[in-house]
């Protein structure tokens, strides 16, 4: 036998493994964290500043979860003494009668979450930063807010520590021997041993469960800020977070004025596939033309670009999330392919993992979630509602 076995390995020290790691550590549990490169690395998808959180989901599922999800976030608040959560409410736009706009209002009916439908009178009272025409719906909820990303993932590596977690930087996980007697984790130096290993390594996840050959695919994303002269306007007490459906089928979102780059406005999805390991980590200049322009129309008062930045998603093709047992190894637990809406649920993925290593089974219903979820003759998941949005 090893000299030494965990309890649980962890592989990637992202969103959803840090909130993992706490979650674990707070059992008392014996855990080792491996990550690739440093803490707070900006490869991967949870660094930055600002992460949407809403109950605004087409999908009930989502919305029921989230009602948790925001509790953990408050508790993660409540432990540290640090505000993580930060509501504005959202203003949320698309053409008069848009599909996606009708499953949203049936689904937040369906879990009871409150919104309000205005006109545009009442948009320009509230929100005089925005301009929109008068064949916009415009819903209101009041619960969506965002996220301090980049202080979310530190500060659970951090409680995680102060409960005993060991957490190994730079330390690439090369291979994983699942069918040894005990699951094995292998670096270049070295070989950890544990009851339980769990997979949250984000954009590298299909690279350490090849034989799986999981239906993700890695894209590159982009997100503009923009630094008005005046900024009070786009203080968070003044401005919310947006999201829309544009008639082309974009979906856009911003936020407001928060950290040091500025009002954050990007276009979800659409990017291209590359390796996570790909050099090409550079804006391009005609997604910048295009986000201008959409500023330009809507909120005129931004200006343009001052910076833009580029980040991951790991899409699968329905955009679900993939929680689960690994199909072949009971004691191999994976959280991937979250599909550029997946920040605001660390909270409650890092609760999720942590049951799935002590019991097996979650309390929670991730049935949406499973790898064996339909397929389509292509062998890619079946989507089966409109896309989601950040
Ligand atoms: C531009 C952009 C905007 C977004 N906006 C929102 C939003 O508004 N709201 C929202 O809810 N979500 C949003 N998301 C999505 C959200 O950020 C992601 O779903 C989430 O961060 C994914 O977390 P993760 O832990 O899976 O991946 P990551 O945070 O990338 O973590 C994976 C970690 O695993 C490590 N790793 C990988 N392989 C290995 C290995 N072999 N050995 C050791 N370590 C390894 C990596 O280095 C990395 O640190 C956005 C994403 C992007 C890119």
């Amino acid at each position: 036998m090893p000299s030494h076995i965990y309890d649980t390995i962890i592989i990637g020290a992202g969103g959803m493994g840090s909130a993992a790691t706490y979650h674990l550590a707070k059992t008392g549990a014996n855990i080792l964290t491996l990550e690739q490169f440093q803490r707070g690395h900006t490869l991967g998808s949870s660094h930055g500043e600002a992460r949407i959180i809403r109950f605004f989901y087409d999908k009930p599922f989502y919305t029921e979860l989230m009602k948790t999800a925001y509790a953990e976030w408050r508790d993660l608040e409540n432990v540290s003494g640090k505000q993580m959560l930060f509501i504005t409410g959202s203003v949320n736009l698309g053409e008069k009668g848009n599909e996606y706009g009708e499953s949203v209002r049936k689904s937040l009916d369906t879990k009871h979450v409150e919104y309000e439908v205005w006109d545009k009178t009442q948009l320009k009272e509230r929100f005089p930063q925005f301009q929109v025409t008068d064949e916009m719906e415009i819903i209101w909820q009041k619960d969506t807010g965002f996220l301090y990303a980049s202080e979310c993932v530190s500060t659970y590596l951090k409680l995680a520590e102060n409960l005993g977690a060991t957490i190994r930087e730079n330390t690439p996980v090369i291979r994983i021997d699942w069918e040894a007697d005990i699951p094995t984790v292998l670096t270049e130096d070295n070989q950890f041993h544990a009851r339980k290993v769990i997979v949250t390594a984000g954009a590298w996840t299909s690279y350490l469960l090849k034989d799986l050959e999981l239906p993700l695919t890695v894209t590159k994303q982009q997100v503009c800020y923009y630094n008005p002269i005046d900024k009070l306007a786009f203080h968070p007490d003044r401005f919310p977070v947006f999201t829309e459906i544009t008639c082309d089928d974009e979906f856009m979102y911003g936020m407001p004025y928060f950290g040091e780059n500025g009002v954050k406005v990007a276009r979800h999805g659409k990017g291209k596939t590359i390796s996570p390991d790909s050099s090409d980590r550079l804006p391009d200049s005609d997604y910048i033309r295009y986000m201008d322009n959409y500023i330009t129309s809507r909120i005129p008062e931004l200006g343009r670009t001052n910076h833009a930045e580029v980040c991951l998603y790991t899409e699968t093709p329905d955009e679900d999330f993939i929680i689960d047992t690994h199909p072949h190894c009971p004691d191999l637990y994976i959280a991937a392919g979250f599909s550029g809406h997946g920040f605001k649920f660390c909270s409650l993925v890092g609760k999720i993992m942590c049951e799935l290593a002590l019991t097996g089974e979650s309390v929670f219903d991730i049935s949406h979630f499973r790898i064996d979820r339909p397929k389509t003759s292509e062998g890619t998941f079946l989507r089966l509602y409109p896309k989601n949005i950040n």
